[in-house]
């Protein structure tokens, strides 16, 4: 059969964890959490489902859980938007399918920031729009120049992702300066902006495209619920846009998914003026610092992680293997499963850096560092 995709393969994530699975190793690959999830949100859960919850949400989602997201940007980010300007997703993935078959129209030009999250660039080529794929300099923050030299008047959509993943970088001021500069030379250019792990930085805080004018309003904003509070398996999140594009998103949305599980909507809704999201850099951090801690002796060197779940570690020391069969072999000799940076590069660049999740609970990230201190 003639694929739409011909050069999409299973995505590294199943293909590391299953490994991981087949060999019982320590699984560092995927990113999401093993430790317990709030107990409050548990009980929620089972609260809610015993009530009439079990039929269709509304297609955007339920009013109280977009009235406290409101709330909640209100709260970080000094933002007033309106219920009406949120949408309830299945996960971030949903939301950034969702918004690029909405906006993207076939010739046009999205510009896909390298090493890139792997959902961004089908969705473009589905649309039949052109996937312009641009590296991200050395330290892993944008190369401007690049980017300015890339974007023409064909250009619909940059597609930013702040904290990064993979490499868990964080934006400087500065680079806010030189996205609205660009904004204003292209006035029909959005933004998308992928923030799913908006709420766990460390020593460099996280800005939001919520907080800065002439960047807002141009701008489609996407947050996770899995990320933010430990519950990857829901797969929900939530997008922001302005009203005329959220016109446009929900005319898909309603043909992609109609609309996102109902129990899990009234959970989060009662959940959520019950947390306190500041904490969660420092829980990280915490881990973050642990890890880094425990590899103090080992052979890779770890490059900074200023935010996510993440660390990048570079091999260059102990093995001239690609990124790939590396994470293979040390997942299978060693028992760490970990994920390899080139896969998100458009050119599969191996700079020999690989990725390790770092929202584990200590004694994983503790039998973790001992075995990779032995390569
Ligand atoms: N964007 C980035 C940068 C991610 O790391 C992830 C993985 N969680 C997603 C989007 C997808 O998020 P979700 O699981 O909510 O679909
Ligand atoms: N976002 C997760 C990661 O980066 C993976 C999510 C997935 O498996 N699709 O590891």
């Amino acid at each position: 059969m003639k694929s739409k995709l011909p050069h999409v393969g299973t995505t590294i994530f199943s293909v590391m964890s299953a490994l991981a699975n087949e060999c019982q190793a320590i699984n560092l690959s995927q990113g999401f959490p093993n430790f317990p999830v709030d107990q409050r949100l548990i009980s929620l859960i089972q609260e809610n489902s015993l009530t009439n919850v079990h039929q269709y949400a509304p297609m955007t989602g339920i009013v109280e859980l977009r009235e406290q997201i409101v709330q909640k940007i209100n709260l970080h980010y000094q933002r007033e938007l309106d219920p009406s300007n949120v949408l309830i997703t299945a996960g971030a993935t949903q939301a950034i399918f969702a918004t690029i078959q909405a906006l993207v129209h076939p010739g046009e030009e999205v510009i896909i920031l390298d090493p890139s999250y792997d959902c961004y660039e089908s969705p473009v080529i589905l649309s039949g729009a052109k996937a312009i794929r641009i590296p991200l300099s050395d330290n892993f923050l944008p190369d401007w120049d690049h980017i300015r030299s890339k974007v023409n008047h064909q250009t619909k959509l940059i597609i930013t992702n702040n904290p990064h993943n993979p490499s868990g970088r964080v934006w400087d001021d500065s680079d806010f300066v030189e996205l609205q500069n660009l904004l204003n030379d292209f006035p029909n250019l959005w933004v998308l902006s992928d923030e799913v792990y908006e709420f766990i930085s460390f020593e460099k805080k996280h800005i939001s495209a919520h907080q800065i004018d002439g960047l807002k309003d141009r701008s489609i904003v996407v947050s996770s619920f899995g990320k933010t509070f430990h519950i990857t398996g829901w797969k929900i999140g939530y997008l922001t846009a302005p009203d005329k594009v959220m016109a446009e998103i929900h005319k898909v949305h309603q043909f992609m998914v109609f609309s996102v599980n109902s129990p899990a909507q009234a959970a989060l809704a009662c959940y959520l003026p019950e947390t306190d999201l500041h904490q969660l850099g420092t829980f990280y951090q915490e881990k973050r610092d642990y890890f880094r801690e425990q590899m103090s002796s080992s052979r890779f060197k770890l490059l900074p992680s200023d935010g996510s779940y993440f660390q990048v570690a570079s091999f260059e020391n102990i093995s001239d293997e690609t990124d790939v069969e590396f994470c293979k072999r040390m997942t299978k000799e060693f028992g760490v499963a970990s994920i390899p940076l080139s896969v998100f590069n458009a050119d599969l660049a191996d700079r020999k850096l690989i990725r390790f999740c770092f929202a584990k609970d200590q004694e994983t990230l503790s039998s973790a560092a001992q075995r990779l201190c032995k390569i």
